[in-house]
């Protein structure tokens, strides 16, 4: 059920589990605009997400040069995925009506993914795979090394 009140919280970023880093284990790399996220997803490695570095709610409350800093750190980040889990497709995705701090999954897809053709939120609860510690370990090593080299 909606709760109005936590929404407000939410949205001002009193209660913001972004702005609190709750994903600071899964840290990727900081960009100009954005710190990444690298979830650990066995069924979709390489599956990131931009957080945006300060508390907005919506893309259009940016200036139109943080608006091009973004999207260009999105491309670095989907760059990267694309080199070094060289999938069949990258999805990006901006939703925010559960957390809403500006934010972009950048999701490699794969036809053997379990979805091919839906949002990856079809998979059905309780089915996610994750990585083992070292196959995190060697994919965020190998993502950060290619972010660094700023291949584009
Ligand atoms: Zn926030």
């Amino acid at each position: 059920m909606f709760d109005a009140k936590k929404w407000r919280g939410l949205v001002e970023g009193a209660t913001c589990p972004m702005c609190a880093g709750a994903d600071s284990g899964l840290f990727l790399a900081d960009l100009p605009s954005s710190r990444i996220i690298l979830q650990n997803d066995g069924d979709f490695p390489g599956y990131c997400i931009l957080q945006y570095k300060r508390h907005v709610t919506e893309l259009h409350e940016l200036s139109r040069e943080e608006r091009a800093q973004w999207v260009e750190d999105v491309a670095a980040v989907a760059t990267a995925v694309q080199n070094v889990c060289e999938p069949y497709k990258i999805n990006y995705a901006v939703l925010g009506n559960l957390v809403p701090h500006l934010h972009c999954h950048v999701i490699p897809r794969r036809p053997d993914d379990g979805c091919w053709g839906q949002p990856i939120w079809a998979r059905p609860a309780g089915s996610e795979r994750r990585l083992t510690a070292d196959e995190y370990f060697e994919l965020r090593e190998r993502l950060r090394s290619v972010l660094k080299s700023g291949v584009s």
